[in-house]
Formats: C-alpha cells, sequence, structure tokens
C-alpha cells in the first residue's frame, strides 16, 4: 500500500478508563500477567548471552517480578561487532515499524501488567504510555517516507525507568526508522518491559543484527556504547549529570560529528495569578506534581501563586492531595504508586525531613509502609533560586509574588539554567505572551496541566541543561539520526 500520508496518521486512542467495559477488558486481559515471572537478557545478533542474573522486584509490594540477564563488556564487544545498519528500503522499513505498534496494542495484557509490577505505573499512567509508544512507532515510520539522508551507522539507545516502553521505543524506533543500527541499552529498574519489547519488534520483522539488546549497568554497558568509535551517534534520556558524562566519554572517543540526543532534567515551574480559576489551577497542579508520583522530567517543581490567593489555593490544594489513593497500582482506584525504588525514596525522604526539620513542610501525606512509597509533600520555599536540584519524586515547592514581580519570577526560572516545562494559569492574554517571550523553556503550558506531551501535536524536550533537541514526537526528530550529506553530479 505504500507510505501512509505524513500528517494522515491518527494517535492511537487507547483505553478510555471511565468506561466499565473498557475495564474490564483491561482486567481480564492483565490477569494471566499478575503473578507470571517474567525472564529478559542480552539479545545479541538474536542469541542470548550475558552473565549475571539478577532479581528485578515489584517497587509496591517487594515481590518478584522476574530476572534479568546482565550484559557484560564481552556481550557489548560481541553485540558491536555483529551490529548492522537496517539496509531495507524506507516502505519496508516503515511497514515493519507500524507493525511492531500493532503488536503493541494486541499486547496490551502484558505490557499494562509489566508497567504495573515493574515500574510502579498506575494503569492510566501505563494507558497513556503505551499510547506513546504506539504513536512514536507509526509517527517515526511515517516521518521516514521525508528522509532524504543516510543512516549514521550504529546508534546507542540509553533510556530511562520512567518511560520504561515509551521513551524506550521512541528511541529506538527514529534510530530504526533512519535505518540505524540500535545497540539499546534499558535502565537497570526495567529490564523487563524492554526485554518484551524487543521481542514484539524483533517479531515484527527488524532484524536481529539491527536492534540487539544490552541490559546491564551503566558503568559497563552505558560507558562503553558511549566510549565506542563505531557507535555513530547517542540518544540519552536520563539525568543531567549523567547526559554531561556521556557528552564527554563521546568528546574523547567517538567521531566529532556524532550527534547527542539527550533530554534531561528540570526544574518546572508554574506560575498562578490571582485571575487564575482556582479549581482548575488546582486540578493541573495536583497532575503536574504528583501524578506518576512526580517521576516525570516534565513535572511540576516550584509553584509560583501569587500573594493575595495563595491561601485559597493551598488550601484547595490540600483538600484535594487528601482525595488521592497513595497504594499498589495493580489497584484500579490507585492514583499515586511508589517510587521507582528504595535509593529514590530515601533521597526525596531525605529532602522532606530536611524541609521538615526547617518548618517548611506546609503538607505532608502518609505514605503505606510497604514498598518504597513517598507521602507527597508540599514544602514552601523563598524562590526557585533555593532549589538547586531536581526532586524526582511527589514533592512540590510553592513560593508567592506579588503582581510586580512576574519578570523577577521569569528571570529566575531562566537562571536555574534548566529549560523544560512551564505551567501558566492567568486570563490576561497580554501576560502570556510577555511571560512566553521571556521565558527559555522547551514547553509551556497555559490554563492547563504541564504533563503528557502527545507525539505530533506537542513535540518534547527542553533546553539549556535540559537537553540537546531537537523534540521528541516533533518534525526535526528523525534528521538527526541521519548524517547530512549532498551529492551533486553534474553532467
Ligand atoms: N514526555 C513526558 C511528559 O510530557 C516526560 C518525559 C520524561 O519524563 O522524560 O510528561
Amino acid at each position: 500500500t505504500g507510505p501512509a500520508l505524513f500528517g494522515a496518521r491518527v494517535n492511537s486512542r487507547g483505553f478510555d478508563l471511565t468506561d466499565a467495559g473498557h475495564l474490564a477488558a483491561i482486567e481480564a486481559a492483565r490477569a494471566p500477567f499478575a503473578t507470571q515471572r517474567f525472564e529478559a537478557g542480552p539479545m545479541i545478533a538474536g542469541r542470548p548471552a550475558g552473565g549475571l542474573r539478577v532479581e528485578v522486584r515489584n517497587p509496591a509490594t517487594g515481590d518478584l517480578v522476574g530476572h534479568v540477564v546482565q550484559a557484560g563488556a564481552p556481550d557489548v564487544e560481541t553485540a558491536l561487532r555483529l551490529a548492522e545498519p537496517w539496509a531495507a528500503a524506507v516502505p519496508e522499513r516503515a511497514e515493519v515499524l507500524r507493525r511492531v505498534a500493532d503488536l503493541y496494542e494486541a499486547e496490551f495484557g502484558a505490557i499494562f501488567a509489566l508497567l504495573a509490577r515493574e515500574a510502579g505505573k498506575t494503569l492510566a499512567d501505563a494507558v497513556a504510555e503505551l499510547r506513546e509508544a504506539v504513536d512514536f512507532l507509526r509517527y517515526y515510520a511515517d516521518g521516514a517516507a521525508g528522509l532524504t539522508a543516510p543512516a549514521r551507522g550504529v546508534f546507542a539507545c540509553i533510556s530511562p525507568w520512567n518511560f520504561p516502553l515509551a521513551i524506550f521505543t521512541g528511541q529506538i524506533a527514529a534510530a530504526l526508522a533512519a535505518g540505524n543500527a540500535v545497540l539499546a541499552k534499558p535502565a537497570e529498574q526495567t529490564p523487563l518491559i524492554a526485554g518484551l519489547a524487543v521481542g514484539l519488534m524483533h517479531k515484527a520483522g527488524v532484524p536481529v543484527t539491527a536492534l540487539q539488546l544490552l541490559p546491564g549497568e551503566g558503568p559497563v554497558v552505558g560507558r562503553m556504547l558511549t566510549s565506542d568509535p563505531r557507535v555513530g551517534g547517542v540518544c540519552f534520556t536520563g539525568s543531567t549529570e549523567t547526559a554531561l558524562m556521556i557528552r564527554r566519554a563521546m568528546a574523547a572517543h567517538l567521531d566529532p560529528t556524532a550527534p547527542l540526543i539527550a533530554e534531561t532534567g528540570g526544574l518546572n515551574a508554574m506560575l498562578v495569578d490571582s485571575t487564575a480559576l482556582p479549581e482548575q489551577a488546582v486540578r493541573d497542579i495536583l497532575a503536574s506534581s504528583f501524578q506518576s508520583a512526580g517521576q516525570r522530567c516534565s513535572a511540576l517543581r516550584c509553584l509560583y501563586v501569587q500573594e493575595d490567593v495563595a491561601e485559597t489555593v493551598l488550601e484547595m490544594l490540600s483538600g484535594a492531595m487528601d482525595e488521592l489513593a497513595l497504594g499498589d497500582p495493580w489497584d484500579l482506584t490507585t492514583d499515586v504508586g511508589p517510587v521507582i525504588d528504595a535509593e529514590a525514596a530515601g533521597t526525596i525522604r531525605d529532602h522532606v525531613a530536611a524541609a521538615r526539620a526547617a518548618g517548611r513542610v506546609v503538607k505532608e501525606m502518609a505514605a503505606p509502609v510497604a514498598g518504597t512509597f513517598v507521602g507527597p509533600a508540599v514544602i514552601r520555599v523563598d524562590g526557585i533560586a533555593a532549589m538547586t536540584r531536581e526532586i524526582f519524586g511527589p514533592v512540590l515547592h510553592v513560593a508567592t509574588f506579588r503582581a510586580d514581580e512576574i519578570d523577577r519570577v521569569v528571570d529566575a526560572v531562566n537562571a536555574t539554567g534548566y529549560g523544560l516545562t512551564f505551567g501558566l494559569h492567568t486570563r490576561i492574554d497580554d501576560r502570556v505572551q510577555r511571560i512566553v517571550e521571556r521565558l527559555r523553556v522547551g514547553n509551556t503550558y497555559v490554563n492547563r496541566n504541564q504533563i503528557g506531551a502527545v507525539v505530533g501535536s506537542q513535540p518534547f524536550g527542553g533546553e539549556g541543561l535540559s537537553g540537546t533537541g531537537p523534540k521528541a514526537g516533533g518534525p526535526d526528530y528523525l534528521t538527526r539520526f541521519t548524517r547530512a550529506e549532498v551529492a551533486q553530479v553534474a553532467a
């Protein structure tokens, strides 16, 4: 049938969680995977390999989810040697990627089960994540038709645990759509969902030498992949600190033209002025701060609320927080699941404890004792300048401002050096204009929440310490996975 027309693509519809029929279908499809033990490991030119086999446990319950075999240095070496860029013509690559999308949609039961059990994802988050993964596959499949430049060769894709399916898939789909070979290193915390995804990609027809999986430790697998001259580019989502490390390794060892496509951290702010509708602002503050237990790089970290409405907004926020259900994400009523692991929980709890000792905690919810839960908290700060690093969890910092201080607030946000998302609640159009012009962030959202960018219509990515661009799910992304070459032959 040939490639679909660019622009004719529609995003996946996913599931409607207010529809009892959809919910019943999800529960039935998930049930067989409620206690199944999953296995994953390196897939090197289609063969399993590797050494150390380690347990993967459910962050909400501590239950065993399965095992992963870690790739060691010899496995990375073999994968590098056997990697072969995907030579098939564009329409065939696109067709295979669309088939992957169809397989993902068909396997929603296993996928939702693993997203809950391995990554602590609530059902709402899991549904959105599967939809985003499918959208990336179809969007880049369509986009491949517009590429004129050749692949770069071998791409290292290093992905995070907070979107273990969507970002894992998006990176790989882009690199493959452009014709590269991919060496994929999933986050240490979420190898099982990666193993499931790679199995489906191979089943759909991605050649086993074009996509190899290397689960393992960052200091082994990540370090080797980012310092080997056979690698022609790196796609990374994770912390700013790791991105800087990768950049240094690449500068020392890789071709100087090899791109680093990095999506990193943020210190994201929202400004709510006195013309905002408080009910709407509170709903959006709640989602931006606490959905996904605050484990999104787009999440709201520092709320600026105008002095004269601060008391009302914070009181309503506190009431709304009391309605949040914390618990095992397998339970369909759960709003906030665990954070990813004990180390993350420890860091976040220490941060809240320090604020508590300083008398700055204005709200803190109790958390379940078992599992790696952190109770959503609100901490008073003087301004974003007081926040020196991203706290990757359900913790909101709040500052107040007066109407004549808006430029100063925006300057303070810019001065953090990060530039990922910004939320703005106001009814004053000129103010929107002025703030947007002054701000240096990748994604600004007005009178809505600031998470959950949508493939194709809200390309996602930051600037400064938050990322290199181009934006994922946007029209410029794929070209970074190719070499810009022009060959002109005169008669
Ligand atoms: N794209 C996600 C969002 O818009 C965030 C991605 C991330 O956390 O890395 O919420």
